[in-house]
């Protein structure tokens, strides 16, 4: 069987050493006689693999001993809600940036949950910039100021968190372990996992302890942060399988260098392309700002529409999947994710020079 390169926006491709580890101990975890997924999540193999997962996250993303990390169900998605739930007392507000769709979801879920603010919009300029700091509205009420650091549809990326001098809460979604996270500007950052560290179902959040002391009293216990950092998020059955695989895939990410390995590949895979865009002479083009171009999602346009059908049936004829653009944009999208092999990038490099060159 051969592997195609899969630059899926999510879930993502995963490495192969992580698959082969997997299926190899599925049916047999540890010479229990079944596998960790058949587990009790209250049995000490699953116990131990849950903490090291949880441990290892902390290593690996370098969270500082004040911060609170805590594994949860219902994606990035349902932190668009429980944020403020938590965070937002009454008589208070908070800031959001509004950086491409998923910032807009971010902030459209908050006004139903709490009381909220447009701090910046991208939309007038197509969303293809990041604000600077001096743009970004700051109220004196405001509890946060929540800004999305990669904006997966869209393309463009947050290259530094900015000093606003009120807490962030930062959604990571789709840049989570590839770039550092500026620990003292923020209160609390989110994200799902399928996109740089394992299988859908897990949903990560660091939070600071003095945020979670503050944070609302009164809600249902699935959703009262408070709740889960108490019961070390063993509160329900957590999602086994993706806690498991993550954990497979922090590892991994250890043995290559970590959180500073992981960035240098970022910016050194996702340069490839964005080098071929450049000197491909507007054959192809990118509409994010150069100092805001993504890490992880490269989305960039052919010169002739007309074209795409053929360079996406070409480049699935070599084995180079998932590059369409999403609908509301148009055009192509490489999600160059932590798994992606860097040959992987040096083939759609390679294909992206070949083809200009053959049909331009
Ligand atoms: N935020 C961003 C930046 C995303 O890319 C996504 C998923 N593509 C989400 C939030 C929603 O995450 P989930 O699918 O884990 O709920």
């Amino acid at each position: 069987m051969s592997r195609v390169r899969n630059f899926c926006a999510g879930p993502c491709t995963l490495p192969a050493e992580v698959l082969d580890e997997v299926s190899n101990e599925l049916s047999d975890f540890e010479g229990s006689g079944m596998s960790l997924i058949e587990m009790s999540h209250r049995s000490p193999e699953y116990v131990a693999v849950h903490e090291d997962a949880i441990d290892r996250l902390r290593r690996v993303l370098e969270v500082p001993d004040d911060f609170e990390v805590l594994f949860l169900q219902g994606g990035g998605l349902l932190q668009f809600a429980m944020v403020p739930m938590n965070l937002v007392p009454a008589g208070s507000t908070a800031g959001y940036v509004r950086s491409g769709a998923w910032g807009k979801a971010a902030h459209g879920d908050a006004t139903r949950a709490s009381s909220s603010y447009v701090a910046w919009d991208g939309q007038d300029n197509g969303f293809t910039r990041m604000p600077q700091p001096q743009e970004i509205e700051v109220r004196s009420e405001a509890r946060y100021v929540h800004v999305t650091s990669n904006e997966t549809i869209e393309g463009i990326q947050l290259r530094e968190l900015p000093d606003l001098g009120v807490p962030l809460v930062v959604d990571v979604s789709s840049d989570f372990l590839t770039q550092s996270v500026e620990w003292e500007r923020v209160d609390l950052v989110y994200g799902g996992v399928q996109k740089n560290l394992g299988p859908a179902g897990l949903a990560v959040v660091v939070i600071r302890r003095s945020a979670l002391d503050g944070c609302a009293a009164d809600l249902p216990s699935y959703l009262s942060f408070p709740s889960h950092a108490k019961a070390g998020s063993l509160l329900n059955t957590p999602p086994m399988f993706s806690v498991y695989v993550t954990g497979k895939m922090l590892r991994w990410i250890e043995a290559r260098g970590g959180l500073a390995g992981m960035a240098e590949r970022a910016e050194r895979r996702s340069s490839r392309i964005y080098d071929v865009i450049e000197a491909s002479t507007g054959f192809y083009t990118s509409p994010a700002e150069p100092q805001a171009r993504s890490r992880t999602n490269v989305v960039f346009r052919l010169a002739d529409p007309d074209l795409d059908a053929r360079f996406l049936a070409e480049t699935r004829a070599a084995g180079l999947v998932n590059l369409k653009g999403h609908r509301s944009v148009g055009g192509m999208r490489a999600s160059i994710y932590n798994a992606m092999p860097d040959e992987g990038v040096d083939e759609l490099a390679g294909f992206m020079r070949d083809f200009a060159q053959a049909a331009g």
